[in-house]
């Protein structure tokens, strides 16, 4: 019997499911795919596009338009809340959407609740397509005057936005803006001491400030405020702080990990409702917890899609299996990257050399769809 398969986000896990909506609606299926934008961004070319190494369009997937060719449907908006016992989805404009099978790929997002009122020129690196915003307001500030931008976050996407903004204004700004990186007590904390050092050496041979002296307690509107008490005046704030999954879960009373992202068994399948599926970021893996990294996203792609089948179509489940140690490489924005994988690093042209070609392979591999 014809079944209603909902997908709420075109996220990096439901990827080849996307590729292979026809499939569903060949079988009788009724496939809807829900989401804010009609584009998804790949992040991990993200920092690229802040310094304009990539164009916006070279780093997004046409969602709607993969949707709509393969015959399925596709609503501009947001998941608010699951009432799983009804099998529906509240969306935030008012509407339901009913389901048989639902999948979540809602990714995560930056809390903004260090940000008081009033919050002019801060920008956060979630959702990606924000950079687009921050990079224009950034260009109109570099070409008046001398500004001061903080960053604020201790990872790698602090590092690799800080970078590319550097990247930004030196190839087209008119004044070098002042750069720091409130990075918390230390910068780089989970990376091994390796990577750390070439990180700093990468930016702080720039200029690029790294602030190591605690924790920062609020921001507003050209102000940062420490913990310790100590302000420092910035003309732009950029927010690249611990992501937190999609609220959909918590605010909907679903099981959830202690992150609040939706409780997944090995099926990546949600616990009390099997007809809930999820995947990427907003996703709690109970068997082992995952880092909020794309590799695990793109990792969970075929099994993801197996299970939505095979739900639909009362077959039997694969487990999902996030392998073993997996490579990273950061945009350093110089024209340098940085890689990682266990006990491998390696900095330098090369390394950013190899990122911009895996990341253009993936891009171009799911591209060609649309
Ligand atoms: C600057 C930066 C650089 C990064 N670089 C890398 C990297 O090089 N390698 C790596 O492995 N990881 C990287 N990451 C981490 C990576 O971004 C995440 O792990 C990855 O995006 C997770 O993919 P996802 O599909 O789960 O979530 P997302 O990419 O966030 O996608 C979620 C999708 O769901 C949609 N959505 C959101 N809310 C709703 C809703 N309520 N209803 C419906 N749809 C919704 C969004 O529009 C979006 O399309 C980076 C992160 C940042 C911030």
């Amino acid at each position: 019997m014809a079944k209603h398969l909902v997908l709420v986000g075109g996220g990096h896990a439901h990827m080849v499911t996307l590729a292979n909506l026809r499939k569903f609606i060949e079988r009788g299926h009724k496939v809807t795919v829900l989401g804010p934008s009609p584009y998804h961004y790949y992040s991990g070319m993200g920092p690229g596009m802040l310094s304009r190494l990539y164009r916006p369009e070279q780093i997004r997937f046409a969602t709607r338009r993969v949707v709509e060719k393969q015959g399925g449907d596709f609503i501009l908006g947001k998941a608010a809340r699951v009432d799983a016992a009804n099998r529906t989805i509240h969306l935030e404009s008012g509407e339901t959407l009913t389901y048989d099978v639902v999948s979540f790929n809602a990714g995560s997002y930056v809390p903004y609740t260090i940000v008081k009122d009033p919050a002019n020129d801060i920008f956060a690196v979630k959702p990606i397509e924000r950079l687009i915003e921050a990079q224009r307001r950034i260009l109109q500030l570099v070409s008046q005057k001398k500004v001061a931008v903080g960053i604020i976050g201790g990872g790698p996407a602090a590092a690799e936005v800080a970078g590319n903004l550097w990247r930004l204004a030196k190839d087209h700004g008119r004044y070098m803006p002042e750069i720091r990186i409130f990075s918390g007590e230390k910068f780089m904390a989970r990376f091994p001491a390796g990577v750390r050092k070439k990180a700093i050496h990468s930016l702080t041979r720039r200029r690029i400030g790294i602030l190591e002296q605690g924790f920062v307690k609020e921001v507003r509107s050209n102000e940062i405020t420490m913990q310790s008490g100590q302000r420092y005046d910035v003309d732009l704030i950029i927010l690249a702080l611990g992501i937190k999954p999609s609220p959909i879960f918590q605010d909907s009373g679903l099981p959830t990990g202690p992150d609040g992202g939706l409780l997944v068994n090995r099926y990546l399948q949600g616990h009390q409702y099997p007809e809930i599926f999820g995947g990427g970021d907003c996703i709690y893996f109970q068997e082992r917890p995952l880092e909020k990294v794309g590799v695990y996203a793109v990792r969970e792609n075929p099994v993801l899609y197996h299970n939505l089948m095979a739900s639909l179509e009362g077959k039997g489940l694969q487990p999902f299996d996030p392998g073993g140690d997996y490579l990273l490489i950061f945009n350093m924005g110089d024209g340098t990257g940085i890689l990682y994988k266990k006990w491998l690093t390696l900095d330098g042209r090369l390394a950013f050399i190899i990122k911009d070609y895996i990341d253009r392979r993936f891009m171009g591999k799911y591209q060609s769809i649309e």
